[in-house]
């Protein structure tokens, strides 16, 4: 995927976001870390129980998540164009499109799991 093509937020399908880091062995975590730092903490130990916070596996499947989710919005690209067209353009509000949010499990040991948000 184009690394150089961007989709501003009000066109995009689908968002990618990496809100915390914990430990899968006790109860530290850290809710101020987001994508966009994530990478620092690829195989940084917990400061309670030194457990390894995020795993080369783990982080992997995060960025394939992030390239996977780029997919999405450039295949959505033309109908979120057209929503924004018949809206601003033609003052029609287009039917409502809605994603269903899932947040994904990691744990560093087992497949990550994706559960549905309610
Ligand atoms: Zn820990």
């Amino acid at each position: 995927m184009c690394r150089h093509f961007i989709i501003p937020d009000s066109l995009r399908a689908t968002k990618n976001t990496v809100y915390c880091i914990k430990c899968d062995h006790c109860d530290w975590k850290d809710m101020s870390v987001d994508t966009n730092n994530y990478d620092q903490w690829l195989n940084r130990a917990c400061e309670q129980c030194g457990h390894n916070l995020l795993t080369e596996h783990d982080y992997k499947f995060v960025k394939l998540l992030e390239k996977l989710s780029g997919v999405i919005n450039v295949i959505w690209l033309p109908v979120m164009l057209l929503r924004s067209f018949t809206k601003l353009v033609l003052g029609v509000s287009a039917p409502k499109v809605t994603f269903n949010e899932y947040e994904v499990k990691m744990d560093g040991v087992s497949q990550p799991k994706m559960v549905l948000k309610k």
